[in-house]
Formats: C-alpha cells, sequence, structure tokens
C-alpha cells in the first residue's frame, strides 16, 4: 500500500475506474481541494491511494488502519458499488466510524437513502465546508447542517444551501503539496464545479495553479492536462481564460468538456490556440445537433490533422433517434472521430443489477442496426480496447503465467462450469477475490436481440442475464462483482463474451491438443494443451529443435498458447493462489492439467493457502529439489497432469536446463508480433533467434565461457538476415549492424573481452587499435541501451 501519509484525522478514499475497467485507489481534485481546505483549517487529512487492490475485508481493513474515525468516500456512478459494498465492511466491523460521501451522486444516481449503504451522511454541495460541519459536530446532530443529508431523504427535499460563485476560498491541492504534481494529468485542474449550484475559480487560481504545475514540467515535453468543469464555457470570464491560456502557451495538451449547443467555429479556433488537444462534447437536445453540421468542416480539418480529439457524448433522453442516427453517422463518415469515441444514451427502460439508474437502452431498429453494423465491419475479429485486459487476464488463468507485480495474494480468476454461483459461494470466494477479479462462467452467452446500451461510456453493452445474475447474487453477498466472462464449451471450441460488453459476433477460440495443433487463422485466441504422452513428446521435439537451430519447426506455437506454460518455467505462484476452478462441492483445483485439490472454500483462505505451501514443500521434500541441479530454472511443478510422474518430469528438466528459455522466447516473440512493427508482418518461418544455444554468425566458435553480460530477455533475432534486438526496459527494436551482431554473440558465449577481441581481429584482420574501439563502441551501446547487467570494460 502507499499512502501519503501523516499525523491525519481524515481518511479520503476515492475509487477511480481506468480506461482498462479496474479499480485503482487514487487522487481526485474534490478529494484534494476538500483535503486543502480543511488543511488551511488546521485539519490534517489522508488519501488512501493504492494501485493494487486486495480483497474486500483486507481493503476494509487497510482503510480502518489509518486510524481515523472519520472516512471520507468521493462516489460517482462508475464507483458506487464498490463505495457502497465497502461502507458496509467498514460499519460493519467499526460501527462508530463516521463515514461520509460526497460527490456527484444525487445528479448522477438520484439515491433517495443512505439506510441501505449504513452510510451517515451525503454532501451532495459545497463539500469543503460540508465535511468541516461534520467533523466538528456531533453525530447526533448532523440532521441539522445545511449541506448535509442523512438517513432516508427524498431528492426533492435536498436542502438548499447558499450559493457559491466563485471558489477561489479552496487553496490549491498542488501547490499544498496534498496531489502530487505528477498526478495531475488524472486529476486535473479545476475550472468550475456544477451543475446545480456553479461556482468556478477565477482566471488568476487557475493560472497560478498551472504555472506552478508547467515549472514542474519537463522541458518540451507537451503533458495531458483536463481542464475539470461541467462546460468550459459557462465559465464567468470564459475568454478571458483561453486569452490566458494561449498567452502563458503552457507545455499541456488539454483536454475539456463543452456542451455542442454553444459551440461555434470561432470557438473552435479559439480553443485550439488554447492548447485544447481533447474536446469532450455534450449533445443534449435537438438544437445541439444542429451544431454538428454547423461546424463539421472545421471540426474534420481538426480532427485529421491530428489537432484535436473529439469525443461525443450523446444523452438525449428526450432526442429522436433518428435524427440521432444520422449525426452518427455523419461524424463516423465523415472521420471526425471513431465509434469508441461516442458515448450514446437515449431511451430509459431496464433496471442495473448494479442499482445504478434505469439503463438508456438504444431501442430504435435504425440506430441498433447501424452500432451493428460498425461493429461488425470494424471489429469483427479484434479484440476491442476496453476488452484487452480482460483478454490478458484470460491468457493468464490459461497459462499459469502471472506477473509477479500482480499477486498480491488474492485470486484473480476463478471459473466454474455452470452459468451462475449462488449467493452462499459469493459471500465464501469474496474472501479470496482481489477487487479487481473475474469469475468465468461456462454456458451459451447468445443475447441476440437483447437492448443495447451505454452506462455513460464509450463502451457499448448488451444486457447479458448471465452476468446480470451473477452481479445481483454478488450483490447480495454484499461483494461487488466487475467482471465477468461467458465461456460456451463447443467441444474445444468456444465462444467468449465479456461482461456485457457489446460485440457484433462472439470472440472465438480453440483449444488443440499439443500434437494435433494446426494454425487456424480465424480464431484470434488459441490454447494448445499437452494431454498425454505423444502431446509431450510432440512438445519437446519442438524444445530441442529450437535449441539447436534457433528456429521454429511449427509456426502455430507462436500465436498459440500452452495451457499451464509455468509448469516449463522457472517460477510457480500455487501459493499465491491467482486461479482456480471451483468444483460443483466447492472443491478448489488451482492448476488446470491436474485435479489436485488444495481444500474448498468453505474452508479458511489462509488455511487453504497453508495447504498449497504444505502441498509444494512435500513435493519437493520427495524430490530433493534442494540439492537438484534444475533447481535454479524449474518451478517444481506439484501438480502434475495423471499421465505424468514426478520422475519424468524431473529427468526432463534435468535433461533440457533450457526449457524456460524455450518458453520465454515463444512468449517473447508472441508479444513482439502483437506489439512491434518491425515482428508484425513477418513469417516465423524467416525468425531465427541467436543465443548462447546456436549462433547465426559464429557458429563456427563452439567454445562457450562463464560469464553473462546481458539481461535476461535481451535477445538477437535474425529476420531474413537482417540481426535485431528488442530491449524490454526501452521496449524498443533495434537493428544492428552485422558486427554489432556478431560482438553480441561472442557476448551470448559468455566469452572473456579477450577472447572476444581474439575472434573479432580472426574474422576480420582488423589491428589491435580498430578492434578495440569498436568493441568499445558496441559496448557502450548495448550498455546505453540497458541491456547489461554488469560492467564489461
Ligand atoms: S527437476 Fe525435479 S528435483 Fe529438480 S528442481 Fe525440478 S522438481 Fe525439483
Ligand atoms: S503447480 Fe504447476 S501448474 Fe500449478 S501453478 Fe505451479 S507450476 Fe503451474
Amino acid at each position: 500500500m502507499s499512502t501519503l501519509w501523516s499525523e491525519s484525522c481524515i481518511s479520503f478514499v476515492n475509487f477511480k475506474k481506468t480506461p482498462e475497467q479496474f479499480f485503482i485507489a487514487e487522487h481526485q481534485i474534490d478529494c484534494g481541494n476538500a483535503r486543502a481546505y480543511l488543511k488551511e483549517n488546521g485539519i490534517e487529512t489522508v488519501q488512501y491511494v493504492q494501485d493494487k487492490l486486495p480483497n474486500l475485508t483486507e481493503l476494509a481493513e487497510e482503510i480502518i488502519s489509518l486510524g481515523n474515525s472519520f472516512i471520507v468516500f468521493y462516489v460517482n456512478k462508475d464507483n458506487y458499488l464498490l463505495s457502497k459494498t465497502l461502507t458496509r465492511h467498514i460499519k460493519e466491523s467499526e460501527e462508530d466510524i463516521n463515514i461520509v460521501w460526497f460527490g456527484p451522486l444525487k445528479e448522477e444516481l438520484n439515491i433517495d437513502s443512505l439506510v441501505d449503504a449504513k452510510t451517515d451522511a451525503y454532501i451532495s454541495f459545497e463539500y469543503e465546508t460540508g465535511i468541516i460541519n461534520l467533523f466538528k459536530t456531533d453525530r447526533t446532530q448532523w440532521d441539522s447542517i445545511d449541506e448535509v443529508l442523512t438517513g432516508t431523504f427524498q431528492t426533492a427535499n435536498v436542502c438548499q444551501a447558499k450559493a457559491c460563485s466563485s471558489l477561489d476560498f479552496i487553496p490549491s491541492p498542488y501547490q499544498t503539496k496534498l496531489i502530487p504534481v505528477d498526478k495531475a494529468g488524472a486529476a486535473g485542474v479545476m475550472i468550475g464545479r456544477g451543475p446545480d449550484r456553479e461556482a468556478f475559480f477565477s482566471i488568476e487560481r487557475i493560472s497560478s495553479d498551472l504555472e506552478f504545475l508547467n515549472g514542474r514540467n519537463k522541458k518540451g515535453q507537451e503533458v495531458p492536462l483536463k481542464l475539470t468543469a461541467r462546460d468550459l464555457s459557462r465559465h464567468p470570464e470564459y475568454d478571458g481564460l483561453l486569452q490566458m491560456l494561449e498567452s502563458k502557451a503552457y507545455q499541456f495538451a488539454y483536454e475539456a468538456d463543452v456542451s455542442l449547443g454553444c459551440l461555434t467555429v470561432r470557438m473552435l479556433e479559439q480553443l485550439v490556440k488554447s492548447g485544447i488537444r481533447r474536446l469532450n462534447l455534450a449533445v443534449a437536445d435537438a438544437a445541439a445537433l444542429g451544431k454538428i453540421e454547423e461546424c463539421s468542416g472545421k471540426m474534420k480539418e481538426l480532427a485529421v490533422s491530428g489537432k484535436v480529439e473529439f469525443r461525443f457524448l450523446f444523452e438525449c433522453g428526450g432526442l429522436d433517434e433518428e435524427a440521432m442516427l444520422n449525426n452518427l453517422k455523419f461524424i463516423l463518415t465523415e472521420g471526425i472521430t471513431g465509434i469508441e469515441n461516442t458515448t450514446i444514451s437515449t431511451g430509459d427502460k431496464s433496471d442495473s443489477p448494479k442499482g445504478l439508474p434505469k439503463r438508456s437502452c438504444i431501442s430504435g431498429k435504425g440506430l441498433r442496426d447501424y452500432i451493428a453494423h460498425y461493429y461488425g465491419k470494424n471489429f469483427k475479429r479484434k479484440v476491442l480496447f476496453h476488452e484487452n485486459p480482460l483478454i490478458n487476464g484470460f491468457d493468464s488463468y490459461m497459462t499459469g503465467i502471472y506477473g509477479q507485480s500482480n499477486l498480491n495474494g488474492f485470486t484473480k480468476h476463478v471459473s466454474v462450469e455452470k452459468e451462475e454461483l449462488d449467493v452462499d459461494q459469493y459471500e465464501k470466494l469474496k474472501e479470496y477475490m482481489s477487487i479487481n477479479s473475474a469469475v468465468y462462467v461456462n454456458t451459451p452467452a447468445a443475447s441476440e436481440g437483447a437492448p443495447i446500451y451505454s452506462e455513460g461510456s464509450s463502451i457499448i453493452r448488451q444486457e447479458n442475464p448471465v452476468f446480470d445474475k451473477n452481479v445481483q447474487a454478488a450483490k447480495q453477498a454484499n461483494y461487488c462483482l466487475e467482471h465477468l466472462l461467458t465461456i460456451e464449451d463447443k467441444n474445444r471450441h468456444y465462444e467468449l463474451k465479456i461482461d456485457d460488453y457489446y460485440r457484433a459476433e462472439p470472440l472465438r477460440l480453440e483449444v488443440k491438443k499439443y500434437s494435433e495443433a494446426k494454425m487456424n487463422s480465424d480464431a484470434p485466441l488459441d490454447f494448445i494443451r499437452i494431454e498425454n504422452e505423444s502431446d509431450l513428446e510432440s512438445f519437446l521435439e519442438e524444445v530441442d529443435y529450437f535449441i539447436s537451430t534457433g528456429r521454429f519447426n511449427k509456426s502455430y506455437l507462436i500465436p498459440s498458447f500452452l495451457v499451464d506454460s509455468c509448469r516449463w518455467l522457472d517460477n510457480c505462484s500455487l501459493t499465491k493462489l491467482p486461479r482456480f476452478r471451483l468444483a460443483d462441492d466447492n472443491q478448489i483445483l488451482p492448476c488446470l492439467d491436474c485435479n489436485k485439490s488444495v481444500g474448498s472454500i468453505d474452508d479458511m483462505q489462509f488455511d487453504v493457502i497453508q495447504q498449497t505451501y504444505v502441498l509444494t514443500e512435500e513435493e519437493q521434500l520427495k524430490r530433493d529439489c534442494d540439492s537438484c541441479t534444475a533447481a535454479d530454472y524449474c518451478s517444481k511443478c506439484a501438480m502434475l497432469p495423471e499421465f505424468l510422474s514426478s520422475e519424468r518430469y524431473c529427468e526432463i528438466r534435468k535433461q533440457r536446463p533450457y526449457i524456460s528459455y524455450y518458453i520465454n522466447i515463444v512468449n517473447l516473440l508472441k508479444f513482439l508480433k502483437r506489439s512491434t512493427g518491425t515482428f508484425r508482418d513477418i513469417r516465423i518461418n524467416d525468425v531465427m533467434v541467436s543465443s548462447k544455444y546456436v549462433s547465426y554468425y559464429t557458429g563456427h566458435v563452439d567454445h562457450i565461457g562463464e560469464t553473462e553480460y546481458f539481461h535476461q530477455f535481451v535477445n538477437l533475432f535474425i529476420i531474413n538476415g537482417t540481426p535485431v534486438f528488442y530491449m524490454p526496459l526501452t521496449g524498443k527494436v533495434y537493428k544492428l549492424t552485422e558486427h554489432l551482431a556478431v560482438i553480441m554473440e561472442l557476448m551470448f558465449k559468455g566469452l572473456s573481452v579477450d577472447e572476444i577481441k581474439g575472434h573479432l581481429r580472426d574474422m576480420y584482420k582488423l589491428g589491435d587499435d580498430q578492434i578495440i574501439k569498436d568493441f568499445n563502441a558496441a559496448v557502450e551501446l548495448f550498455a546505453n541501451t540497458g541491456s547489461l547487467k554488469r560492467a564489461v570494460i
């Protein structure tokens, strides 16, 4: 946990949903403002900050352990369910702690009671004075405070406190060091607050914050920064504000929200001059729609030239869907924006299982058909941006490979062979699962014809009854289920639906036996499995072929993932229990190719984790891993499939010390093919990997030394005769000259510096001075890219 901790009286909590749809506990501008105001009034506060959220119990304990009996949650539509669930957890364990909510809850959710949430009070505006008044007043008297709502209330009865038009009484959260400067990109600089009671900062105050932040920017680097306001153009000194931004020309790429209804071509020009690079346009009525055509020429010019990115938020409750459809078609076909940058909400039809306001469904056939067509045309087989993190999680679940930094002692993925877990199971699972975890259920994901909607973000969703039922059951267990993969098993062919994300076609994947696998370009996700001795032989043949040639015999291996790959690596995550299959009798089966249980969810999580340690240690004692030559590079897999005895496993691992290297190279190539231009379109047969086992240029040098010069993941690839190397630290692919590649190969072989120079002399017939110069230059280049693990010269 990382917190900015000091002697404090009030803890602030804000859960932010990242674009990848995971929660982090993060700084937030309203929290920063309130904290700055409290500080000025002699009240110290602390913000809970955590990017790896544990399970609910641990999370509640972490927040309680900050030591304050007054906790303030910033609550909005995104984090409502999590805030509510956590509030109940805290209250159940410490009834005396005061919990206060503030934020745009009233306008976003229309709630009329805090009783169910167990929150003691809610502040809907004038947050700073509200919090301070609550803090200074005994809880029994809270009802009498103007800005505050307690217990059950009707939104119509919301008290009308005096409006404040200037926010300048609030000190800067940046200049008071309550929000670190490097968080400004995410937290933004506040321009104004609203909409019910609009209040703004003055130009001087805004400028002072920008000046302060700009002074801490790296020279020449444009930093994204959101100017936070309901509508930038409603600032009372709007023209002056833009002039200030233009004249100061700070190093920021600003993002701002503006109502489309007031946009003009002149305004667009002014905004661009002021440094606005991303514009979120709210389309609230028919008049606003008219502006799209009026400004389209300018918008197109700005979008096409890359000067401004436009996002459209169509939130026309009463607007004719036909008109919206025409405008949507227009902005997409004109290239003003992409569908991933449009949020569409129209009617108000179905209930949300999360207790959010009714979903705004897209009911008109024309609009639905267009969205289906657009998603079908553009995203048929592609994994969408918001699906990507969950697909990566699914890959981890299948392979058993989890980044060490992602393992926080709580389970990330649980799969069941049925479509729904009951309340009791969620009650038990919540002790195991971290906040950002996902449940995988096995059932058809058919939702054809179901309502389409978006919940205030650009993600188009489609009602998925399986998702809704699971969210409901989890909610009854006071657990907040965010992610669910629906997997339909069609005999080694699977169809996947993620959460309730809309897609025109389901994601398809196949799981093949290793010995029978073939390339299948239709399936974007493929897994291969070692299920019997013949598969194992096939796998070992491939490993040996690669090690002796540096090449791959079967090109389908690169796009495919090997199920339970962790077994062949140097690390096992069993004792962290990041994944498990949950059997019908609640038994926990932690690995995919092995049906051994490590306990039941009816047991305490602590006991189950203990059992994984016992099992691991017993196996290692039995095999005498401590005195084994393979100990450093073997994962010591304790969950072997039935056909594979521990004797056979150990024999393979000892005879082939390079298996984990092979698996790592396959995974690296998979990554490079997905993420780099150099590798994207190459045929895998055209790649050779040069290593200490096999060399492209220096194959004649068979002496292998002891020295390891390079970090583990530095590799030399020869693509159709061109040497390139990938440096994970920088994420870059470097093309090398042949001369440099030769030096690299000789270093891979672990030869001493004198031996390397000797070989260079023999190969190139150069004088000593030139050899030293070339070698030193190569070492300097490798050092500059962060590739070397030790000093060489
Ligand atoms: S090869 Fe066998 S004995 Fe050696 S470390 Fe691996 S599991 Fe242990
Ligand atoms: S026990 Fe084996 S299969 Fe399971 S996580 Fe460890 S290495 Fe992977």
